[in-house]
Order: structure tokens, then sequence, then C-alpha cells
């Protein structure tokens, strides 16, 4: 289909906000609420070291009854029971994206692409006798769209948990077109149903062409849908990490940037020669070190408290486990270089609207038989 003189759809924008608390659900069947700073304050993280939500384990007092609510993915629920994506004939006019490494989502190749490289990695590969339930399903998973909010921490999550630390991301906004029918009654709740494992055959099985559920991953709370390509209808697309304005960092921070530099500089300098060594030796060796590892921790502390005011602590750290991963990716770049990253990345966290003010200027992909035509 040509796709020159295609209008997106006008949609409705939710307003994105990083700074939410959470609802969990008790045993007597109700819901107490819990600040981010609570939740992370009184989390016990797992003893790996792992601060991934899925290892939170700590309690809350029930709001309603003596009991205590064992909080975490598991006990999520529903944020806003007044939430417009419940209203089944209100989807399509609400905006809603999905982020990956593929710019051209959904495309034929995407499914094929994400099954290599995880044939690639030594621990599927292992398993790749097509016995692996998993892998096998993996081509055939619906497609999955949410807020914005759940799109940029996917990205994060991604970042830090699937050795995508230094990949390049795009963000997909969606026009979606679907028969309010044809979707299931109030919601999946994925703390008991693996909504992220439903197949394009489930849906077909249940007649639906996307199935909503709330997503207790990313943004917490906040309604995603499992869908069958059939139910887009346009996408556009900008590149991770967003343009963003002009950096014009000052001082103090812009200070400790260059001071850290060189102090990054004159450890190198005083290192030993690791030419002889393969990098296999060198990761043995730790050659690294505390001090630069704490110059490195220094940074990151700055950067955080300078650009991601009024972002929810437990963001923020999922943020700093992105950055770290992209840090882990790189080669030895220089502490400006990872400002600047730092700085476009946040931008997607305290500057929303300016980023999807991008899409204006986006011509949208028309999705035709759940497959970009471009
Ligand atoms: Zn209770």
């Amino acid at each position: 289909m040509d796709t020159d003189g295609s209008e997106m759809p006008a949609l409705d924008e939710r307003e994105a906000c990083f700074n939410y608390g959470y609802y969990m659900r008790c045993e007597c069947g109700r819901n107490s609420y819990i600040s981010a700073d609570d939740y992370q304050a009184n989390s016990c993280w797992s003893p790996a070291g792992s601060r991934s939500m899925s290892s939170v384990d700590a309690h809350m007092p029930c709001n309603h009854c003596d009991k205590s609510i064992h909080f975490g993915p598991g006990a999520t629920t529903l944020r806003d029971q007044n939430d417009r994506a419940l209203d089944s004939a209100q989807i399509s006019q609400l905006a809603w994206y999905h982020t990956c490494t593929d710019s051209n989502w959904p495309s034929t190749t995407y499914a094929d692409n994400r099954m290599a490289k995880l044939l690639a990695d030594p621990i599927w590969s292992s398993q790749a006798d097509n016995t692996n339930v998993d892998i096998k399903r993996l081509p055939d998973k619906a497609l999955h769209v949410g807020t914005y909010e759940a799109a940029i921490e996917n990205m994060l999550r991604r970042m830090s948990d699937q050795d995508d630390g230094a990949a390049q991301f795009y963000l997909h906004r969606v026009a979606l077109s679907i028969d309010p029918d044809r979707v299931n009654a109030r919601y999946r709740d994925e703390n008991h149903e693996a909504a992220a494992q439903l197949t394009a055959a489930d849906l077909h099985d249940a007649g639906f062409v996307a199935i909503r559920y709330i997503n207790v991953r990313e943004s917490a709370g906040s309604l995603s849908l499992a869908l069958l390509p059939e139910a887009i209808s346009c996408v556009q697309t900008i590149p991770l990490p967003a343009a963003a304005a002009a950096v014009t960092l000052k001082d103090p921070l812009l200070a400790l940037l260059k001071q850290t530099q060189g102090q990054l500089d004159d450890l190198a300098a005083a290192a030993p020669d690791t030419s002889p060594f393969s990098s296999n030796q060198l990761g043995m060796m730790q050659l690294t070190g505390d001090e630069h590892d704490g110059l490195w921790s220094g940074i990151m502390t700055a950067l955080i408290q300078h650009h991601l005011v009024n972002i929810s602590p437990v963001i923020q750290e999922q943020f700093e486990d992105a950055m770290n991963a992209w840090l882990h990716a790189k080669e030895a770049p220089t502490v400006r270089q990872f400002a600047d990253f730092f700085e476009a990345n946040a931008a997607a966290l305290t500057h929303s609207t300016a980023v999807k003010g991008l899409f204006a200027t986006r011509k949208p992909r028309v999705i035709t038989n759940g497959m970009s035509t471009q």
C-alpha cells in the first residue's frame, strides 16, 4: 500500500507520569496504596543484589483489615479505577506506545531476528533442540502496546536485563482500530496469567483481536494490550534517545565532569601495561578497581540528582541500571559522552510532552495485514 498522503488519526494523549505509587491487593480482596518512596524503602532486595522489581520481598499493612500484604509484582493491581482504557470503545481513541530495537516494527523479520538473537545466546542454544516450549512459541507471540510510561520503562528494563545496553531503541506511537466487542471484558491479571506469553493463536482461539491486562512489570498497575497485528492501523516511529534540546551543562556539574575525567585519565595513565593480556584475562584480573568504580558512581549520583528531579525512586533505580548497562557495553566512553547520553535519555521521563511532540513531523506507516508496508 502507498503510504504517501496517509494521515495519523487524531489520538488522545494521556499525560505521562513517572512519579506514581502502587495499589496492592490484600487477601481480604481490597486494595491498599503504597507510595514509591515507601515501596523502595521497605523493599528487601534479593541476596544476589538484583534490584529488579520481581525480587521485592517485603510487607505492608492492609488499610482495611489486620493482615499484612506481601507487596510486589505479585500483588500489584490496577492503579486508576477510572483508566480510560477500561472502556473498550475508547481504546482506539487513545495513543498507545511500544519500544523495541526494530525501527520497522511490526515487521515480518522482527520475530526471526529475535529468534536468531536468542539462539546465539549459549543459555538458549543449549536448549535449541526444538523441545523448548518458550522458544517455539516466540515467533507467534502477540504484539504488545501500553502507556507511554510502560514503553519507556520497558526499554530501561531491556537495556539492563536483556543485554541491550548499547542497542539502538525506537519508540513507536501506535493507532489502533479495534471492534470493542473483540476485546476481553475488564482485564486479565498478569499476576496470575502470563499475558506476556500470549500467542496470536491464543487470541484467535478466544475470538479477540486485543486482550487487556494489568502490566505489573512496566508502569506497574497500568493497562497494556496484547494484540493481533490486524488491530494496528498506523505507526509513527522516533529513535531513542530522542533528539534533546542543546545541552548546556553548568557548574558545579560541568566542573565535576571535568574533574572526574581528569581523575580517570590519571588512573588509566598509572595502570600497568595490559596489552599482553586478552580481554578475558583482564576481566579475571579486575583491573578497573574500586577507585575507578567510585568515580563513575559519583558521576551517576550527580546526574540522577540533576536530571531526575520528581522521578520516583523506583524508576530512578531502573534508569540507573539501564545507564550502567550502557556503560558496561561501551568501550571506554568519556565522562561527557556518558553525561550526554544520560541527559538525552532522561528527557523521555522529564520532558515527555516535548518527546511526544517529535511525532508531529513523522509520517505514519500504514499497517496492512499486520505488517508495515514500508
Ligand atoms: Zn486486607
